[in-house]
């Protein structure tokens, strides 16, 4: 019996760095999928993964630099991520770190299947390599020579000794699948940009020799496993490949996995070449989510503009910043946010439309009782049930925005038609 059930997922976040606001609001999207979900199939049948992303050359330069081991750095950081996204309400399943004890086993499977398949060779890399992305970049994926997302790092080039993934096998494989599944990749326009990379795809390394804090590559300990080879493995991890295969038979193929831009291309074209080498289904879809900035400007530590969503939590309460997350922001675009918003969202929208509208009612109810709605049937209790429908498709279109803002637009008709009948007078009885 087919069993109705949903996987949802988040980027895993790197521990260069507590979780800001940003981050967040991609949790926070994933969150309220998670929870609309719940209530449709019932609470076993949603498993919601979140976690952090540890190994790699850049946690273990940054542990060098606080003066701990590359663990003890993780187990600090990925500590303050759970506790930034526990401020929030966020109702993970299990909250992954690629150095819990099952994913390491899970990431040398993989390895092992895809070097089975024939699609892993030992060859010689010399590249542009971004220590903030953990990537080698192409000269012309470079912005004046620098790496699109960390125009402050300096691009290395570096030759080394690595094993290689046959990633180039699966370029038709690749475009095909994106072509014929329309709901593999939203929005639409990153579907294109994915296509476009399809077509330039090269065979990438996946192991480094020139550091030592990762999963060893199997029957090889001189090498360990590249970042994306491990981090995108924990999607499977979540839900136990290895330790609990009917727990991983109800749950995988994910429904859906929630990313930044910075991501798309791994999870859109890598991931999916890496599965189908395993042998493993493919995700439904990858839902690529806009950036938020704040005033206008990139949040980040050298910009020194990052606010954490406990701050924002201890001041407003964690519903209204959830509220003002979700209502004001377009999923799958890049949007502005500001204190200054949230506050105008708090007084317009929370203490004006819902509050008055709550106290209205509220006070019809105390006068008169609550079958009013069933006494007076009208064109605003009919108008209740198309919003219905259109909240619902909202959210299997994974626009948890869109739904709320019905909600709140439907509001609007509510204040209007209390308006015009004036159910509070005493000439409406
Ligand atoms: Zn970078």
């Amino acid at each position: 019996m087919m069993v109705n059930k949903f996987y949802i997922t988040t980027a895993i976040d790197y521990i260069n760095d507590t979780i800001h606001i940003g981050h967040a609001f991609q949790k926070l999207v994933a969150d309220v999928l998670a929870r609309y979900q719940r209530i449709k199939l019932g609470r076993e049948n949603v498993f919601f993964l979140t976690g952090t992303d540890e190994y790699g050359q850049k946690a273990e330069k940054a542990a060098k630099e606080a003066k701990l081991l590359p663990k003890e750095f993780a187990d600090k950081i990925s500590d303050s991520d759970k506790k930034e996204q526990d401020s929030l309400n966020i109702s993970y399943d299990r909250f992954i770190r690629t150095t819990d004890p099952d994913h390491t086993g899970v990431v040398q499977e993989i390895w092992r299947r895809i070097d089975k398949a024939g699609d892993i060779y030992l060859g010689e890399y010399t590249g542009l390599y971004c220590e903030g992305c953990e990537a080698y970049y192409t000269q012309e994926d470079l912005i004046d020579g620098h790496c699109p997302f960390h125009p402050t790092l300096q691009i290395k080039q570096i030759a080394e000794k690595n094993y290689f993934f046959k990633w180039s096998k699966y370029r038709d494989f690749l475009i095909n699948h994106i072509k014929s599944n329309p709901k593999f990749i939203i929005p639409e326009n990153r579907k294109n940009e994915m296509i476009e990379f399809a077509k330039k795809i090269k065979d990438i390394p996946i192991s480094r020799s020139n550091f030592k804090w990762g999963i060893p590559v199997p029957n090889d300990p001189e090498q360990v496993i590249y970042v994306w080879f491990d981090a995108l493995t924990n999607y499977l991890t979540g839900v136990n490949f290895l330790e609990d295969s009917k727990k991983f038979n109800k749950f995988w193929p994910a429904d859906i996995h929630i990313l930044g831009k910075d991501n798309a291309r791994w999870h859109a074209l890598l991931w999916p070449a890496m599965l189908n080498s395993a042998g493993i289904k493919l995700p439904k879809t990858i839902l690529v989510n806009g950036f938020l900035s704040l005033n206008g400007q990139k949040i980040s530590k050298s910009i020194g503009n990052v606010i954490r969503p406990s701050d924002w939590v201890n001041e407003f309460g964690v519903d209204a910043v959830r509220y003002y997350l979700i209502g004001h922001t377009n999923i799958t675009e890049d949007s502005d946010i500001s204190r200054d918003k949230l506050i105008m969202a708090y007084n317009s929208d929370l203490a004006n439309g819902l509050g008055n509208l709550f106290e209205r009612v509220l006070t019809i109810i105390l006068d008169h009782g609550i079958n009013i709605g069933t006494q007076r049937e009208t064109e605003i209790s009919k108008k209740a049930g198309v919003i219905q429908k259109q909240y619902d498709g909202y959210f299997n279109q994974y626009n948890p925005s869109e739904a709320l803002r019905t909600i709140f637009t439907f509001m609007k008709d509510l204040d209007r038609y209390i308006n015009d009948v004036k159910p509070l007078t005493q000439d409406f009885w």
